[in-house]
Formats: C-alpha cells, structure tokens, sequence
C-alpha cells in the first residue's frame, strides 16, 4: 500500500532542494528538510510507544510541526487526528475521548490556544526539527486493527455534535491528485496557507495537493486580512479559501482604499466549504481581477466532490461538476420533489471508511454499493453542473412551502449594511415553521430591523420573508468561519423574546 507519506519522500527524492512549507514565524522548509523532520517526528512519536493502528492527536494550529507529525503517524502505520488547537477545552477533551489517541501533540509554538492545552494535559516540552512541540499520552495504547487510514478528522459539528470520519491513505492521496490537478498546480508554486489543516479542506487543498504537485505552502496559524493582503503581493498563486475570508478581505481592501490587486502572480482564487455568496462572489472577483471557483465537499469524502470551471463576471454560482472519477447522482425522493432538487449522493476513491465507532451512523450514511449520502440538497442543471440549494436538515417547511434557508440569506447580504446573514427554521405549535434570520452589521445603528424587512420584500416571495432578524455584531462561528447555526436561537434567545 502507498501511503501519503510516500508522497512526500519521493518529492524529496526529486527535488529535495525545493521549498515545502514557508513559514512565517519559523524558518523555510524544503522537501527534504520536511522529509528529515517527519521523521525525527516520528522518532519521537515510537518512543512514546506509538504502533499501528494507534490514533496520534494533533491538536494544532498551522505550522510546520503539524505536517510534520500528520506525515509522521503515516510512518508508523497510525492514524493522525488533526484537531484545532482553537476548540475550548470540554469540546477536546470529547474528542480525545473518542479518539483515545495513544500521543496529544500540541503546537504551542505557534499557538497560545494550543499552549493553554498543554498546560492543562499537563504535556512535556520536546524539541527537534520539527520545530517546538509538547506532547503528552493521556490514555494507554489500544490499537485499532485498521492500517489503512491516515487520517480520523472530526466534522465541523455545524448539525450536531463532531463525528469522526476515518480517511484512508488512498482517500488523501486522491483528494491530493485531484485537487492538484484541478488548479493545475505545478512545482515552484505558492499556496496560501491559511485555512486550517484540521479541517478537510485545508489538508486536502494545502497539504495534500501541494506535497502531490511538490508545490509550496506559505503557512498562517491564523487567518488575518492584512496577511493575505500582504501575501498576494509576494509571490503566492493559488488561494484556497473560505467564504468568509473573501468577505473579510474585501472588507479590508475597501477601507484600505485598495480597490483591485495589481501587482502578484495569483492565478487561481476557490471558495469552498461553504455556500458562495453571490454578492461577495462579484466583489471579490472585481478585485482578484480572476474568477472565483467554487468547490463543493465535506469531510466524509475527503473534501472535494465537485468544482467550478467559470471564466471571469460568470454569474454562475453552482458547485460546478463533479471531479474527474466522482460520480453524483440526485435523490429525489429526499426533499420536496418537483422541481428536480433532492438529496446528494457521491460515491468514488473519495469516500470515507466510515464513522469512527459509529457503525448506527456509517450505515445510516454510507449504502453497502458505496453511495454516501451527503445530506445536503441539489440539483444538476442542463450543462451538468451541480447547486446546492442548502442542507436537507436546514429546509424550512412553512405552510406546506419550502424556504431555503440560502436564498433568504443571500437576498439579506444583498443589503450594504449587512456582513453576513444566517437563515434557520423554527418549529411553531401545531407543526408549521417560521423563518429567522440572524444578520451581523457593517457598524451599530446602519440599519434597522424594519430596514432589511423592507429590502428582504423586494427580493423575496411573502412565504420566504423571514418573521424576525435579529441584528447581532457576531454571529457564533466555528473556526472555519462556518457559522454554527444550531447555536443560533440559543445564543439570541434574549433578543427573539
Ligand atoms: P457536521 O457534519 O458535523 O454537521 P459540517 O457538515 O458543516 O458539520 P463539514 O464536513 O466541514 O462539516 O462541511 C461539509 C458541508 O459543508 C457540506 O455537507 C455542505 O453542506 C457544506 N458545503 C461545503 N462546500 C459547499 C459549497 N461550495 N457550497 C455550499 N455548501 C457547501
Ligand atoms: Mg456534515
């Protein structure tokens, strides 16, 4: 069996000298540095007693040390499990739970998060070339028998509580090729390296890809707009990002008076993770100067199932076709029928294993002839393309009408005033729904209640409109910037009285 530390040795191999991880606070590492401290990492992981089938925590924030050690388990036939160092700490120590991992290592070089965890598991500090880490071994070694799995990675827990998904070697090294592939990524290259690698989007377009294409990754513990201002204009050409960090950006360059970017060698801009917004979607690429692709994934199978091939002004928001390999097809016995929109299934080298000690879920999610249930709901146009219209458990019924939940919320980021809007359902006595809708503001006091009432009705059919919007100068977001909607009427619960 390959496994994706095979990857990483043979771009060693062919072009040892050639730069893999830029780091901003530490220093630069090429292919074969990358090489020596994975396997220092691995050292180091082995003496603690860690063997195959062993799960090895990462509890991290981008560095350096946390693709050293996710290429370091791989060595030793465990699993790594990335995890945000950004989580509080009752939110880790359900994971660790779960995962019983046999090694905790925490990247409190580069993390004030991850260094309180330390401090709180009680980890010892080790240095090596893989920089500064702490590690600590909270539960004894209980190996799985499974050798096949790379990675566990826990879902963003944006419907309920986070499932651990067990990823394959092959599943990586695929999502690696393909998401290559689609960007067209070649060596020498630069990609900025902010989104996080505990999420399955940051490991599979950073990570994976680039250690495929033998690319370069310029490593952000954490995401700023300054930063990837900064970087566009030295040097970086592929941008992976979140929604949320194109609506930052454009915030940013606005009040910095930047109005597109000039200079910079960028050539490829995605959003992905979450839905695209189209109004943040004209604005960005208006500055970039290129089209902003969409991609469309989760982590169960291993981020990317389809993408976007859109040439620029394209008002084309779908999720774009399925990856060469993949396969989609629609349910539409999920949802309302009619209209052609159901529920999504994939299948394909993408697809997880299944739910870690959650066979109820697995067999819930995964069809024995390999369809995995997305859970979210689609449609194919004419041309092939995919679109999202939202997730299944979001549709909101009212009065027998199905409200998606995206387009109320794309209707209220129209608005100037509004940041970004969050559109759930609430159940009624008697079984009917009403709309709700959560929206952060530019600034206190821009814009009423009765304000985004009144723009909403221009856009939007009676049914749709939603009932209440309550403006809050944050909405409760996971550190993707995916906003946690199940949180939503807990967290305003004052303000919807
Ligand atoms: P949980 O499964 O724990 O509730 P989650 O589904 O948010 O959390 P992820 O695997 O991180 O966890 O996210 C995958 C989901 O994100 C998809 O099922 C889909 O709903 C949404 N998504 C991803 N990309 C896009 C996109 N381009 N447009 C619209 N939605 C997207
Ligand atoms: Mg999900």
């Amino acid at each position: 069996m390959t496994r994706i530390h095979d990857t990483l040795d043979a771009q060693a191999a062919a072009q040892g000298d050639a730069l893999a991880l830029i780091d901003a606070g530490g220093t630069d590492l090429s292919y074969a540095s990358l090489k020596t401290a994975s396997e220092e990492a691995a050292q180091l992981l082995r003496s603690m007693g860690v063997r195959s089938g062993d799960r090895v925590v990462i509890l991290a924030e981008n560095c350096a040390a946390a693709v050293a050690f996710i290429f370091a388990a791989s060595r030793l036939g465990a699993w790594a499990v990335p995890v945000n160092a950004r989580l509080a700490g009752p939110e880790v120590d359900r994971i660790l739970a779960q995962a019983t991992p046999r090694a905790v290592v925490l990247t409190v070089a580069v993390s004030s998060d991850a260094a309180a965890h330390a401090e709180r598991l009680k980890a010892a500090g080790r240095r090596g070339a893989y920089g500064d880490v702490a590690v600590a071994a909270p539960y004894p070694s209980r190996p799985e028998a499974d050798d096949e799995i790379a990675v566990m990675l826990f879902t963003t827990g944006t419907t309920g509580l986070p499932k651990g998904v067990m990823l394959t070697h092959a599943n990586l090294r695929f999502a690696g090729r393909a998401s290559a592939e689609l960007r067209g990524m070649r060596p020498g290259e630069i990609v900025y390296g902010a989104l996080p690698m505990t999420h399955v989007f940051g490991l599979a377009s950073m990570v994976m890809a680039a250690s495929h294409a033998g690319a370069a990754i310029r490593l952000e513990a954490r995401f700023s707009p300054e930063a990837l201002y900064r970087a566009l204009t030295e040097g970086v050409t592929l941008l992976p990002a979140v929604p949320q960090m194109h609506a930052l950006l454009m915030q940013y360059t606005q009040a910095q008076g930047h109005e597109s970017l000039r200079q910079g060698a960028l050539r490829y801009v995605s959003s992905g993770a979450a839905p695209l917004d189209p109004v943040w979607k004209r604005k960005a690429e208006a500055f970039y100067g290129i089209p902003l692709q969409n991609g469309y994934g989760m982590t169960e199978s291993s981020a990317g199932i389809s993408a976007t091939a859109n040439r620029i002004g394209d008002p084309d928001i779908s999720v774009g076709r399925p990856l060469p390999g993949v396969e989609v097809r629609i349910d539409e016995t999920v949802g309302s029928g009619g209209d052609g929109v159901g529920e999504v299934l994939t299948r394909g080298p993408h697809v997880m294993k299944g739910y870690y000690r959650n066979a109820e879920e697995t067999d819930k999610t995964l069809e024995p002839d390999g369809w995995l249930h997305t859970g979210d709901l689609g449609r194919i146009d004419p041309e092939g393309r995919l679109h999202i219209v939202g997730r299944a458990k979001e549709l909101i019924i009212r009065g027998g009408f199905n409200v998606y939940p995206q387009e109320v919320e794309a209707a209220l980021n129209d608005h100037p005033a509004v940041v970004q809007a969050a559109v759930v359902g609430r159940r009624l006595k008697g079984g009917d729904e009403e709309v709700l809708a959560f929206v952060q503001i530019r600034e206190p006091g821009c814009v009423d209640e009765a304000g985004l009432k009144s723009h909403v009705a221009q856009l939007l059919s009676g049914y749709k409109r939603p009932e209440r919007i309550v403006i809050a100068s944050k909405l409760p977001a996971a550190a993707t910037g995916k906003i946690l909607k199940q949180k939503l009427i807990e967290t305003f619960e004052r303000e919807l009285r």
